[in-house]
């Protein structure tokens, strides 16, 4: 059981009786890393039980972080307001509509519970910001249905409990393939939502910039401001499609390109918002498959949601365990942390052009491959001795991928305190850039900022 996120959270499909015949039943069902409502279990269980439902999402903190860096920078803020406007649409088709509050989370929902006579919905998540606002809310008497959802399994699917996850990932994959798990299959989405209960103000609008989309970039291989790359599931879902059925079996061939909008899926910013549910994700692949057979790529992208099953299931394993600097495997290496060095990192002006160059993409586009997000990773942890919870707080201000479990587990693990710790996770950028840019065109392309 993950910290902070007890039994009393997890107890969706455990709902009384009607409460009271000719009482209004009145639901919040609060939007979190699930901005969706297609394959959203958590929702479906708020529409059937409430007669009036209030959707609410609570804008996360605009703030500092320990590191000089904000923890929501502008690419960020801007696909996660095209999200959010997406999600208000959907929720309109279907007769309700969002409503957004800022402020402490838990303070503002146990407010508006209260006030309501509200029982509030949730995705339960495992992170323990998160996991620790849902425990306030309760402490403050506010009654929380929070289910979990965003895994392709569930708990007591997995062999083995929770207490015995694998520490190494090759093991955790091998015995759930051992096991033939079957991903939980995706809900449709309601088709009506209930009504707005009467007498609640109007939330506030989305903050002026948010809405300013930062300047577009013609080299991004992530081009968000392209109607087809926009936020929210309709164009998850189509982008999940097109990709599969164009790009989806030379997957493994060319999933460590650097350049470009199709060498690898690009369903993580999709994903990270929740505007994309992984189980969808999963059906999709799986349907292309029964269409187009099995191929060397898509068995290939199984491979890789994996990863991030397995990093969702740390999270709920370890907590709290993986901020600290030590993560999973003390003791905790010498302290050290060079603020200069982290600065020109950040800035793309470490003179090392390959290095230079992802930073300077992840600036300029909110995005980057793998390949280069282990690149420079390992070049501040290794190369210039820095912490790697700064390096991780400056991807979480800029990815629009952003994910808490996802990043926090790979800059672990390429620190050497995570999973998986044997050998060196060093990178050697002189062989790196030969190997995946020969030519230098990458190199080239970012050559400034
Ligand atoms: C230091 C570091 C930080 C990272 N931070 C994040 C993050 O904040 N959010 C995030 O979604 N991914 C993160 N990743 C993982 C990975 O780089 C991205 O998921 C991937 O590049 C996204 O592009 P894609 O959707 O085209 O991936 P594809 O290669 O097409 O893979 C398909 C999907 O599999 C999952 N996946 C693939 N590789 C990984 C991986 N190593 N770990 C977890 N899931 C994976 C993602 O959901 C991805 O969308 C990080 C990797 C590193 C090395």
């Amino acid at each position: 059981m993950g910290e902070g996120l007890g039994r009393r959270a997890l107890l969706l499909g455990a709902l009384p009786a009607a409460q009271g015949r000719g009482v209004m039943r009145i639901a919040i069902y609060w939007f979190r890393q699930d901005l969706r409502l297609d394959d959203n279990p958590a929702l479906c269980a708020a529409c059937a039980a409430a007669d009036a439902l209030l959707p609410v999402y609570v804008l996360p903190p605009d703030e500092d972080t320990q590191w000089g860096v904000k923890r929501l920078g502008q690419h960020r803020k801007y696909v996660l307001a095209d999200t959010l406007k997406e999600l208000d649409a959907g929720l309109r088709r279907r007769g309700s509509r969002l409503l957004l509050l800022d402020g402490d989370a838990a303070a503002c929902l146990g407010e508006l519970a209260r006030a309501l006579g509200a029982t509030v919905y949730c995705a339960a998540l495992a992170a323990p910001e998160e996991a620790q606002q849902l425990a306030h809310l309760q402490a403050a008497g506010v009654r929380v249905l929070a289910g979990w959802q965003d895994t392709l399994y569930t708990e007591s699917q997995l062999p083995f409990a929770l207490a015995d996850l694998p520490l190494v990932f090759t093991r955790f994959r091998q015995q759930l393939q051992a096991a033939a798990l079957s991903p939980v299959p995706p809900l449709p989405a309601p088709a009506a939502l209930p009504p707005w209960p009467d007498g609640v103000a109007p939330g506030r609008a989305l903050p002026a910039d948010w809405l300013m989309p930062p300047p577009p970039d013609a080299r991004s291989s992530f081009p968000y401001a392209r109607a087809d790359w926009r936020g929210g599931e309709q164009a998850a879902q189509a982008r999940v499609q097109r990709w599969l059925a164009t790009h989806g079996a030379s997957y493994k061939r060319t999933r460590n390109g650097l350049m470009g909008p199709d060498y690898a899926s690009k369903w993580s910013p999709w994903l990270a918002q929740g505007s994309l549910s992984v189980r969808r994700a999963a059906r999709l692949l799986a349907q292309h498959e029964g269409e187009q057979g099995v191929s060397e790529g898509s068995d290939w992208l199984w491979f890789e949601l994996l990863w991030r099953e397995y990093f969702r299931w740390l999270m709920r394993r370890f907590g709290r365990q993986l901020f600290l600097r030590h993560g999973l495997q003390p003791p905790c290496p010498a302290p050290g942390h060079d603020a200069e060095a982290f600065a020109r990192w950040r800035r793309g002006e470490t003179g090392e052009p390959w290095i230079d160059a992802g930073m300077r993409e992840l600036a300029a586009t909110g995005f980057l491959s793998n390949r280069m997000r282990q690149n420079v990773a390992s070049y501040l942890i290794h190369d210039l001795g820095c912490d790697w919870r700064a390096g991780a707080a400056w991807f979480e201000s800029c990815l629009i991928d952003y994910d808490v479990a996802s990043n926090q587990g790979n800059w672990l693990y390429l620190a050497g305190c995570g999973t998986d710790p044997r050998g060196s996770r060093r990178f050697n950028p002189a062989r790196q850039a030969a190997e995946y840019d020969p030519d230098g065109a990458y190199r080239a392309l970012w050559s400034t900022p």
